[in-house]
């Protein structure tokens, strides 16, 4: 089988509000659609989502290498994953996102030939995924309703995005955990907005409201820095921006830096990369987590199918689709009820997209 060209598409999909998080403030979905088609009629789908904070990459830079990749992948057989993976490494460095784009088109290949879900190609631990919920930063009366909301319909997780002011961040936890009560799980993720000392006290303070884990509180490169919070603090510590690749969760490990991983597709260049950080997070004892940028269902099918997947990886922020109005393009992948993401029993992605 060979790849007979690769298509991609820019797509805009407007938020039903704006999201406010220590790293700005955002107000649309802007992402690309990509489509591998092969010479025996398999064709899959795959996205690229760039968050230029995080990965370095922007729209114009990913259309750019991903017809850089389309030049070097026509002709090659897409069932050899690691051998495209090098190609488009050797290529060029980094550029996660669009390598996750060329990456998830892939393996909805892999699933269609093997005529099995992708949960299952991936490992078959389960199907269904209970997600939570980010409420973005605003007024802590706004968080608190915003919690309220979205406690009402289903969501028993919720993730509380901090880091910009420390006495809105206090107040913010204290009653949103006031409105939702004890039964809700709630962890925090601070966007790499504070200094270890900031952290020390906000961990401390933020303990004492049930706070299970806060994420990347420090800027990406202090993983010391995160091996200090976690030796003085007794809330969970996790990684996000710190953790791309397995050489990075490897060095977590060795500094003794995190009790959580958080894998996103779009740092890792796809699931190939995503179920190597697993696997070391696996043999270190340290469970993973599946989060997102601003994806649609695309994306979102495929973290959730690695997530079903995988007995370590225990957790998942797969909640990017919902803050997006509904897309007439982008068709299946799983169904939603409640909390729970059950992906569907159609081969690959199980997605269908008009493009
Ligand atoms: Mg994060």
């Amino acid at each position: 089988m060979k790849i007979t060209d690769i298509k991609f598409e820019k797509v805009k999909i407007k938020l039903k509000k704006p999201f406010v998080v220590a790293l700005g403030t955002i107000e649309y979905c802007e992402t690309v659609i990509v489509k591998v088609t092969t010479d025996e009629g398999y064709y899959g789908f795959g996205e690229s989502a760039p968050f230029s904070p995080v990965t370095g990459e922007t729209l114009d830079t990913v259309l750019l290498t991903l017809s850089n990749f389309k030049n070097l992948l026509i002709g090659e057989n897409p069932l050899n994953i690691e051998r495209i993976h090098h190609i488009m490494d050797r290529f060029i460095i980094g550029n996660t996102a669009a390598k996750a784009g060329i990456d998830i088109a892939l393996y909805d290949i892999k699933g269609k030939v093997m005529n099995q879900p992708l949960y299952r190609v991936l490992g078959g631990f389960d199907n269904k995924v209970q997600t939570d919920m980010t409420i973005g930063i605003g007024t802590p009366e706004e968080m608190a309703q915003d919690a309220k909301d979205k406690v009402e319909k289903g969501f028993r997780i919720l993730k509380i995005k901090v880091g910009i002011n420390h006495q809105n961040d206090m107040e913010a936890i204290k009653k949103i955990r006031e409105t939702v009560g004890n039964n809700i799980r709630i962890r925090m993720d601070a966007n790499q907005g504070w200094n270890v000392n900031d952290a020390i006290r906000m961990s401390r303070f933020f303990e004492k409201y049930g706070v299970e884990a806060i994420e990347q509180s420090l800027p990406y490169w202090d993983v010391d820095g995160a091996a200090f919070i976690r030796k003085n603090t007794n809330v969970k510590v996790m990684l996000d921006e710190s953790i791309h690749n397995s050489k990075d969760a490897l060095k977590a490990v060795k500094l003794q830096a995190a009790d959580i991983l958080n894998i996103k597709l779009m740092k890792s260049s796809g699931l190939y990369m995503a179920e190597k950080i697993n696997a070391i997070g696996e043999a270190a004892g340290i469970n993973c987590m599946l989060g997102c940028m601003l994806e649609t269902r695309i994306a979102i099918t495929a973290a959730a199918s690695l997530v079903a997947a995988k007995r370590n990886i225990t957790e998942a922020d797969l909640d990017s689709f919902m803050y997006c109005e509904e897309s007439e393009l982008i068709k299946g992948g799983f169904s939603l009820k409640g909390d729970i993401i059950e992906l569907l029993e159609k081969p690959g992605l199980g997605i269908e997209v008009s493009m």
